[in-house]
């Protein structure tokens, strides 16, 4: 999935994850960097991240995908291979405005991978067909 970000955004996560093992912290110019290129949406990410928001499904026939618990408790799903989460803000600014990459549940999910943060969950396949194909309500 790292091919959606652009080649600044990859350097900067895999140094951070570099910084974590050696220090186990993410330094000042880390967060800085973050802020840079990710504006706002990088502090609203971290919070995520601190409320261990992203967990990682898989089911035994190998599918996975990520579940994110939204601010106001909701329940996203970002598709980690087309690079999509269901939650509004992404369909208004990444897909129809264009202003930014990702929301702030992918950048969650691209950081808990990068910090190790990453909630484990296995369900059965019928559940993930349910995750990946909610019904409409
Ligand atoms: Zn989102």
């Amino acid at each position: 999935m790292e091919v959606f970000l652009p080649l600044v955004a990859q350097e900067l996560l895999r140094e951070i994850k570099k910084a974590l093992q050696e220090t186990s912290q993410i330094s000042d110019e880390h967060l800085l960097g973050l802020k840079f290129i990710f504006g706002a949406t990088a502090l609203f990410a971290l919070d995520l991240v601190d409320q261990r928001s992203v967990t990682h499904v898989t089911s035994p026939s190998g599918r996975s995908t990520f579940q994110v618990t939204g601010s106001s408790g909701k329940l996203y799903i970002c598709y980690k291979a087309c690079h999509y989460c269901s939650c509004p803000a992404f369909t208004f600014s990444v897909l129809r405005r264009g202003d930014s990459m990702l929301c702030k549940h992918i950048l969650a999910v691209y950081l808990s991978q990068a910090l190790g943060v990453c909630q484990e969950m296995t369900v059965s396949d019928k559940q993930m067909s349910e995750i990946l194909l909610p019904k409409e309500d």
